[in-house]
């Protein structure tokens, strides 16, 4: 029998359980470790609570969590429950899923301020991660800058400026429905260190912004180069553009504008004890395809800036890491003997949830050939007697489906759960 624990329960974690079973067959036992008493990750504190049909794919994780060869151990966090070196001696292989929950830093002075935020904080508030769940940021009446050209700054600034009723039948948590519900931003800026022709933005979801109860987009035409020139873009990109060129076009009358500013790259935040300004460079498209300084500065009000920039891994004790790249030192996601890494710790913050199941195949079959026969490791029986010895109060995945039903049930008329935002909470729950 061949022994495999996997660190994280998201997409990554989850994909790569089911490529092993694929691949190994009954020949493997699969143990899922997550530090949160729930599964899923990314999907249910990562992606926006208003696009619930991408959060659907957790039945597929369900159905793989569900066999008698995988099984799902929650509430226990590797470097201080169990060692990475604890988990080699016991299984086989040892895969690291856990994805990039760190905000990268914008390196600016002012960062620091009250009021200045990241977007792994911004969006595990309104999704109920207990991480940051007390987070309360000020919203009421602020010129909000949300900086960043990808889907998360769209998620964000789209959440910001959605009216309660928008909000109606998402599971965005209670507190975060009430602070943005009850009071409303006066202006979004989404702030991009360049061009229309180098957003990481998707056509559907800027798309999303156009018919918003109080909220339009306003852009300068100014900022695009000659329609002809969208012919160079791969289709995708060009029909992303091309809603924004009609957004450029339109004349919306709503209450609150979504302002792109491109060629825009932050430089100093500034405020008196809490964030009131953004000093802004002007900036070029280098020669190499970079946003290059021009040295001419302006200052836009802000009273809440939410950094969009990407993420980075945390360094676990033991295992080699690549401080420039912000994840695990690997090949392929290979770390050392035994110990891979897949999904956003493995490449980094790049690609769709649907990208972490070719990743967790290759690193099936890698297995496979690294190892082709598995060692006599204790597996499961052995992680058991740790728990036990340790006395760790671990979540299965049945007491996570008592928590799911208890989610369900507390719900507000029209949404699909109230989520749980403390881990006191969802113990509670899986006990009672
Ligand atoms: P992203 O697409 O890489 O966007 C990051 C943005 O931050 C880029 O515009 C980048 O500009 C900018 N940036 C980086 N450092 C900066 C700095 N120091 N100052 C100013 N701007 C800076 O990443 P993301 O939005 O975090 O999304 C991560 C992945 O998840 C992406 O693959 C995304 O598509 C996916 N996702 C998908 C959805 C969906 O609904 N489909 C939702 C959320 C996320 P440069 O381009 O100039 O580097």
């Amino acid at each position: 029998m061949r022994h495999i624990a996997i660190i994280g329960s998201g997409p990554a974690g989850y994909y790569t359980a089911e490529a092993c079973l694929k691949q190994f067959g009954d020949d493997v036992r699969v143990d899922i470790l997550d530090r949160m008493p729930v599964p899923f990750g990314l999907i249910r504190s990562g992606v926006a609570p208003d696009h619930q049909a991408i959060k659907a794919v957790s039945q597929r994780y369900e159905a793989i969590a569900l066999t008698d060869s995988v099984r799902f151990v929650g509430k226990l966090t590797l470097g201080r429950d169990v060692s990475v070196a604890e988990l080699l001696a016991l299984y086989d292989d040892v895969i690291l899923a856990t994805g990039a929950p760190s905000d990268q830093k914008l390196g600016i002075e002012g960062e620091s301020l009250p009021g200045v935020v990241g977007s792994a904080a911004f969006v595990g508030w309104y999704n109920g991660h207990p991480d940051y769940a007390g987070l309360a940021p000020k919203v009421d009446g602020v010129d909000a800058v949300v900086v960043g050209n990808g889907n998360v700054a769209l998620d964000v600034a789209r959440i910001l400026a959605k009216s309660p009723a928008e909000l109606d039948g998402t599971d965005i948590v209670a507190h975060a429905r009430e602070r943005l519900g009850t009071a409303q931003v006066r202006s979004i800026t989404i702030l991009g260190r360049r061009g229309p022709h180098q957003i990481g933005m998707g056509a559907k979801e800027l798309s999303e912004l156009a018919d918003l109860e109080r909220a339009a987009p306003v852009i300068d035409t100014a900022d695009f180069l000659p329609p002809e020139s969208d012919a160079m873009l791969e289709a995708g990109h060009r029909k992303a553009v091309a809603e924004l060129r009609r957004f450029a076009e339109a004349s919306p009358q709503k209450s609150v504008p979504i302002r792109f500013r491109f060629f825009a790259r932050p430089v100093a935040i500034s405020g008196a004890g809490q964030v009131e300004r953004m000093t802004v460079e002007r900036t070029l498209l280098g020669q190499n395809g970079g946003a290059v300084g021009t040295g001419q500065t302006y200052e836009i009000p802000a009273g809440l800036v939410i950094s969009c920039i990407g993420y980075r891994t945390p360094p676990i004790p033991g295992v080699p890491y690549d401080d420039q790249l912000g994840r695990f030192a690997n090949v392929d996601g290979r770390i050392s003997p035994g110990l891979y890494c897949v999904g956003w710790a493995r490449r980094g913050p790049t690609g769709t949830i649907g990208t972490n199941k070719p990743d967790g195949y290759r690193i099936a079959e890698q297995i496979a050939k690294d190892q082709p026969e598995p060692g006599k490791k204790q597996g499961r029986s052995g992680l058991d007697a740790l728990i036990a010895q340790r006395d760790l109060d671990i979540v299965t995945f049945r007491d996570w489906q008592k928590i799911e039903r208890a989610e369900i049930e507390r719900a507000r008329a029209g949404a699909p759960r109230e989520k749980f935002t403390a881990i006191e909470e969802m113990v509670e729950a899986a006990r009672g």
